[in-house]
């Protein structure tokens, strides 16, 4: 096809990427998947790709045929295949983003059955929902179920069949606890032939990396998956080319280029595309298409490249264009089809960014993150645990956070903060950050991030309350002991026992009809100074006034602090919840001895 005819549509593989905890089996897993399929070519699909790989169905057919007929999906699977997204992980998923959605179709969430949910499976499986795509449990390294037998490449349900009871038990065990875990969080899950509604039950498929076995079974139901769900996602036309920067690199000879994931459209040598960068939108003139040589086509390593003039969504390619240092990863890529306004395609850009990158003058924290993508996962997640975000941005902590959250400090300490994630702090900028006071959170996994900072968050919180309580005289009641009197007068030394509240010393006791008796100067504990004592311990306090123990007190007697009646009612009011009920009804108590007194 020669021109771009937007009338004809299409349906694209769908774009699948693999997440999971570290050290599951994301790698070897699209290694093994792509080492068994991709080497089946098929007429008219571009095989090879920059970052994807296309997994033929044609290829899934061969060895899940027993579970086609088994589904009933035999000879009803449209889709043609799938495009593996190549690098796995958290990162290239969240690059995988387009405005409102993501740029993925599937996920394959990898646990490793022999340990079940680690901290970034959660982390991968907010991320998938937020983005509301469906995808597929795959419960890795099945072989290492101890006693597994293996067969080479097997659907699950076949090699399951051929395992000792024993075994077979190990495996439901292992797949229980995996659906547990879903259950806690409120989600229904099953091993996948057991599911009977793929709409409101996770599928699990064990599967084993090393052995090959479950792959089919997982294909298989990604297929499923998209059978229900995709058709329309999958549609794509021979417009102008639409898609995202999933990664800006240096290659030799060839200066910086843009690797992009097409999702919609085509694109052509010598298109006019725009794309956005840190200081704005981005457009430059397409120089050369660059895609993967076949593997049977390479005469030698330097020949590893062929040069397009046009290529068609779906595809991973690199774009060579001037100007691309300046893109930033996850940003939208769009070509300006001819005699379009290159004016309202920056805009279009520029207002997708904007919709990421955030600039407000609002008390919250300044988010940093590596790419448009994992900003914008970023910005997602703060927003859904309720911390307001004041800026949010992409690239290292620079002078300019450190100053805006110096800004937020001072109105309010607690939101003064930088959240890094995946990000560098250069070392003067941490040293000007810790002359402001502001602190920078650093972390890998996102989650740990901000559950450091809500951490944090709550305990400043605490001892900011605990430091304006101390403002206020608190309400306390004690009674003198019986035989620990110290000191009769000048001042009264006594043992007490502290019945309710707090004592300090400066506070004032009054008796119970409202007389005042004099002032705490000292409290002791095992004769050690100490500045309260609170309900339930047994101190010497001693005490300043015109007062004698036999005179105006006695041994026994019960004494109150003279809480002023504004303290009372500020107490009462704005701490409500940091007094307990027995103090909520001493300061009543405390309030009406004062009033019947006057
Ligand atoms: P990733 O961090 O999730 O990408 O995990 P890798 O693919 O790098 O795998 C981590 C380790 O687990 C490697 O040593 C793999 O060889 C091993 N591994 C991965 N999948 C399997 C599997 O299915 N079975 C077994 N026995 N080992 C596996």
């Amino acid at each position: 096809m020669s021109k771009a005819d937007a009338s004809l549509v299409d349906y694209r593989p769908p774009i699948t990427v693999v997440v999971g905890h570290v050290d599951v089996g994301k790698t070897l897993l699209l290694d093994k998947i792509r080492g068994t399929f991709v080497a089946y070519r098929e007429p008219g699909m571009i095989t090879q790709h920059i970052g994807l790989s296309f997994i033929p169905w044609g290829a899934v057919e061969k060895i899940a045929d027993p579970l086609l007929a088994k589904f009933k999906l035999k000879g009803r699977v449209w889709i043609r295949g799938f495009l593996m997204v190549d690098t796995p992980g958290h990162a290239a998923f969240s690059n995988l983003r387009r405005r409102g959605g993501s740029v993925a179709d599937l996920a394959v969430l990898v646990i490793d059955i022999t340990r079940g949910f680690e901290e970034q499976t959660y982390e991968s499986l907010t991320l998938i929902r937020s983005r509301n795509i469906p995808f597929v449990v795959a419960a890795n390294k099945l072989d290492r179920i101890y006693g597994w037998e293996p067969n080479e490449n097997a659907p699950f349900l076949e090699s399951y069949d051929k395992q000792r009871e024993d075994v077979q038990g190990r495996v439901e065990e292992a797949i229980a606890r995996i659906i547990e875990e879903f259950n806690k969080l409120g989600m229904d899950a099953d091993r996948y032939d057991r599911v009977r509604d793929f709409n409101a039950q996770v599928p699990i498929v064990p599967t084993s990396a090393v052995t090959g076995e479950g792959l089919a079974d997982l294909l298989v139901v990604l297929a499923g998956l998209s059978q229900r769900f995709n058709r329309e996602k999958l549609r794509v036309t021979y417009g102008p080319g639409k898609g995202v920067v999933m990664e800006i690199r240096e290659e030799k000879g060839w200066g910086v280029t843009g690797d992009v994931v097409l999702y919609d459209g085509v694109i052509r040598k010598g298109d006019v595309v725009v794309t956005a960068g840190l200081e704005g939108p981005v457009s430059t003139r397409v120089k050369m298409l660059v895609l993967p040589k076949p593997l049977n086509e390479m005469r030698d390593p330097e020949d590893r490249y062929m040069f397009m003039d046009e290529v068609r969504a779906a595809v991973g390619v690199k774009i060579i264009a001037d100007g691309l240092d300046q893109v930033v990863p996850g940003a939208p890529i769009f070509v300006v089809p001819q005699g379009a306004s290159l004016d309202e395609y920056m805009k279009l850009v520029k207002e997708e960014v904007s919709e990421v990158r955030i600039e407000t003058d609002k008390e919250g924290v300044v988010a940093k993150a590596d790419t448009l993508g994992t900003l914008e996962a970023m910005v997602i997640y703060l927003r859904s645990q309720g911390i307001p975000v004041r800026k949010a941005d992409v690239g290292n902590v620079s002078r300019r956070d450190v100053v805006e959250a110096s800004i937020v400090k001072k109105k309010n300490p607690l939101y003064g903060v930088i959240l890094a994630f995946n990000v560098k702090v250069p070392h003067d900028i941490e040293i000007e950050a810790m002359q402001y006071g502001v602190r920078i959170f650093r972390n890998e996994i996102l989650y740990r991030l901000v559950e450091e900072f809500t951490q944090w968050y709550k305990e400043q919180k605490t001892k900011l309350i605990e430091m304006e309580l101390d403002k206020y005289i608190r309400p306390g009641k004690i009674r003198i002991l019986p035989g620990y009197v110290f000191r009769r007068s000048n001042p009264v030394i006594v043992g007490v026992a502290v019945l309710e509240g707090v004592i300090k010393p400066g506070y004032t006791l009054m008796r119970g009809d409202g007389k005042k008796v004099g002032t705490i100067m000292q409290i002791q504990d095992k004769g050690k100074n100490i500045q309260e004592a609170r309900k339930g311990m047994e101190v010497a306090i001693s005490i300043e006034g015109n007062v004698m123990i036999g005179r105006q007190i006695k041994e026994g007697d019960e004494l109150y602090i003279d809480v002023p009646e504004e303290h009372a009612i500020t107490l009462m009011t704005q701490f409500k919840d940091q007094l307990t009920e027995d103090e909520m009804a001493l300061l009543k108590e405390i309030l009406r001895i004062k009033r019947s007194s006057k």
